[in-house]
């Protein structure tokens, strides 16, 4: 998707965006109330997000804790329930500060990351949402943890104290989605997780057609990320 094919407000994107959601979850034989639009803010300013907000949406995702720490203090004062998940990799010495900014973290992939959240859990009461990224199209450059390794580092979070409630992927680009999607939906199944972080702006309805619990939408809400 690029700038041109951005069309209308804020208000009538997100309403483009839920429309579309449904008719998928429909089309699937599922409810759209159990699958959870994320909208991805990140590069865009406080004042490109208020529109979203006062639409009525209240989850959104950052990729980076330090542009999120300085960009929605402010608008959590404002607008009391919002929910805000990472999507992007976190940086073990980051951990702790993500804890206690994000309500969900869709990121957790590596072991050092999971004793860096363990960590940071035995100085809060915080217990954000986590999710296990995986490595769906082996690709090393993503990050993510590899399929073959991810019944052994479920256990691992588990014995950290971590409770894992799903999957994330990002599969590889210009391929088609579905595949992948549900070979991650095969995965949760496998190792009885309920959650599935997967869609993007450009397959996010494929990713309902194929389980997921919550798409994280950014470019189809805000348009074009500034290069
Ligand atoms: C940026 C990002 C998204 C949103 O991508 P769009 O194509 O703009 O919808 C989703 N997931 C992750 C992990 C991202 O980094």
């Amino acid at each position: 998707m690029t700038a041109g094919d951005i069309q209308g407000t804020p208000e009538t994107r997100l309403e483009a965006v839920r429309e579309t959601m449904a008719r998928a979850a429909k089309k699937a034989g599922r409810d759209t109330g159990e699958i959870e639009l994320i909208a991805i803010s990140k590069t865009h300013d406080a004042d490109a997000i208020r529109p979203l907000l006062d639409a009525g949406q209240r989850v959104f995702g950052e990729n980076r804790v330090q542009e999120a720490q300085a960009k929605w203090p402010e608008l959590r004062d404002a607008y009391s329930d919002v929910e805000l998940h990472l999507v992007g990799q976190l940086q073990s010495n980051k951990a702790a500060d993500a804890v206690e900014l994000f309500d969900a973290i869709h990121s957790v992939d590596r072991p050092s990351l999971v004793k860096a959240l363990k960590k940071a859990f035995a100085n809060t009461e915080r217990r954000p949402m986590l999710f296990v990224q995986v490595d769906i199209g082996e690709e090393e450059q993503k990050g993510g943890c590899a399929i073959d390794a991810l019944p052994a580092f479920l256990d691992r979070c588990r014995e950290a104290g971590l409770e894992i409630a799903g999957l994330m992927c990002v599969p590889p680009l210009d391929t088609e989605p579905a595949p992948y999607f549900a070979l991650l939906a095969k995965l949760a199944k496998e190792n009885r997780l309920a959650a599935l972080s997967m869609g993007m702006s450009g397959d996010y309805e494929t990713a309902v057609m194929c389980g997921a619990t919550h798409v994280r939408v950014g470019t189809a809400l805000f348009g074009a990320r500034g290069g």
